[in-house]
């Protein structure tokens, strides 16, 4: 099949063109984000590959579905990118992979923990600047303190694990509990104690009109003063704006984000020489208890070519009208 892949950079292509070697899929890569206006680029196209930060809201699967689009795939496992019940109105399928390497993630939420905590990226500074002093790096044991996970599923559920190994004493909130966890002495609570007794917050679950701005002002509040916050889910769980506020006034301690609620105008693009006109962003980059990284907990080698393979496997059963396991369905 003809396939529109949107986003492309160039790992994308090399890992896609690995996985469709044999297959008579045709790949025609863009490297700008399907929008509205670059729809019309998958003129032709049976399916199109998008990834988040792509836009496939109503106005652009319109066009799509007119431009003989029948499949929309994610190459990653969020979808809210996708208007779903435009999609389904249109007669589309909408895929997914749902789990490419929840590792690449868990380990990246642990790494930006760990970093953050020890100032790693400050004392990596210093100590090339000739500096070997230690004032301001200052970190604490993980051994012992209470970490929060909203969400225990297949990422949170490993963060879990990592943690506990670490002598960390692990709350979770998520109405579905996960038998890995509980066989590992998690404790499920409502999301209030989890706020208030946590140390450290790690947020892993998905994007959705109950999630959207999960914690905020009023949440934010109900934290342990000092503590903790990680986001490795999605931007919009985080009202960025009350957490600068937080920030400012000392009552959050640090922050370490991999996701942000604007990242599609500035996430996997080259900003060094242009002016970064979001001051949230601006001001985040700021803050010495600040650690931000541009959406790549799933950029590991093997989570691109579990990707890549999953995609090109879902291209080929939708043409031999076999069943799609990465399926997304309707609510
Ligand atoms: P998953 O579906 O296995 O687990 C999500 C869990 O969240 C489920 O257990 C679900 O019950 C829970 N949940 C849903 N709504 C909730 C709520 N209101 N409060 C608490 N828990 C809730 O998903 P996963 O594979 O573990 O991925 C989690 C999220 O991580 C994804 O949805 C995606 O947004 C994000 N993600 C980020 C990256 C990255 O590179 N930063 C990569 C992959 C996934």
């Amino acid at each position: 099949m003809r396939v529109a892949v949107f986003s492309t950079k160039p790992y994308d292509q090399e890992f896609l063109d690995a996985a469709a070697k044999g297959t008579s899929h045709e790949l025609h890569y863009f490297d700008t984000r399907l929008t509205t206006d670059t729809a019309p680029l998958a003129k032709g196209s049976d399916a199109v590959c998008i990834f988040v930060n792509d836009q496939a809201d109503a106005s652009a699967l319109r066009i799509l579905a007119a431009e003989g689009v029948k499949l929309i795939a994610c190459r990653c496992a969020g979808f809210n990118q996708v208007d779903l019940d435009a999609a389904h109105a249109h007669g589309m399928t909408v895929v997914r992979v749902p789990a490419y390497s929840p590792h690449a993630v868990a380990e990246h939420a642990v790494g930006l923990l760990l970093a953050l905590n020890r100032h790693i990226p400050r004392a990596y500074n210093r100590v090339r600047d000739g500096n070997f002093q230690l004032d301001g790096l200052m970190g604490f044991d993980l051994f012992n303190k209470t970490v929060g996970i909203v969400g225990t599923g297949k990422i949170g559920a490993l963060v879990a694990k990592i943690l506990h190994g670490f002598g960390c004493r692990i709350l979770a909130f998520d109405s579905y509990i996960n038998p890995d966890c509980t066989a590992i002495g998690v404790r499920y609570v409502d999301l209030d104690e989890l706020l208030a007794e946590s140390d450290v917050v790690s947020l892993h679950c998905p994007l959705t009109p109950e999630t959207n701005k999960l914690i905020n002002e009023k949440t934010l509040a109900k934290m342990k003063p000092g503590a903790m916050l990680v986001n490795t889910s999605r931007g919009d769980v985080i009202d960025t704006g009350a957490v600068v506020d937080a920030l400012k006034s000392g009552r959050l301690g640090y922050l370490a984000l991999d996701v942000y609620e604007e990242e599609e105008h500035y996430f996997f693009e080259d900003f060094s020489s242009r002016v970064i006109e979001d001051d949230v962003l601006a001001r985040l980059l700021t803050f010495p208890n600040v650690l931000i990284t541009g959406h790549q907990a799933f950029f590991t080698a093997e989570a691109i070519g579990n990707i890549a393979s999953t995609v090109i496997a879902s291209f080929t059963n939708f043409e031999k009208g076999l069943p799609l396991p990465n399926k997304v369905e309707k609510g």
